[in-house]
């Protein structure tokens, strides 16, 4: 078991959140994915291990997990939103042609939030940042 899923789950149980099987598995595919999956992308890597599991449920679960903190809820435009799990402060370069999401890591931009509570007088709680282009994947498509 990964040190990432340990953690998850005493998290869990630290906040009295039941842990299902469902919910296990949900988490664990969560965080051995690179890839920001979609509800239903993880409902169908699952259905084959919980049979009379649905997207909805699997949406739910994610909802808990969000609540608690251990997960972050990602929209961008008006695709279906993608989960990550929360590890270290990160950003998201994001595919315009297949919309894959991959993770950036860069120290954040608390100096942009402090100019703008400065400049604004607002209580600045956070903020988004959002890069796109093309991913390798798709700049070797177009090149055949
Ligand atoms: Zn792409
Ligand atoms: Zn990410």
């Amino acid at each position: 078991m990964s040190n990432h899923l340990q953690e998850a789950l005493e998290t869990l149980k630290g906040t009295g959140v039941r842990i299902t099987p469902q919910r296990h598995a949900i988490l664990e595919y969560l965080i051995n994915s690179m890839t920001h999956p979609t509800a239903d992308d993880i409902y169908k890597a699952l259905e084959g291990k919980f049979p009379n599991m649905s997207v909805a449920t699997v949406y739910n679960n994610l909802r808990v997990f969000r609540e608690v903190g251990i997960v972050k809820e990602l929209t961008y435009g008006d695709a279906s939103s993608r989960f990550d799990y929360v590890t270290t402060e990160h950003y998201h370069v994001i595919c315009e042609s297949c919309g894959k999401i991959v993770d950036f890591h860069y120290p954040g931009l608390d100096e942009v939030e402090k100019l703008a509570a400065h400049i604004t007088d607002f209580d600045i709680s956070h903020h988004r940042m959002e890069i796109y282009g093309t991913c390798p994947d798709c700049t070797a498509k177009k090149a055949h």
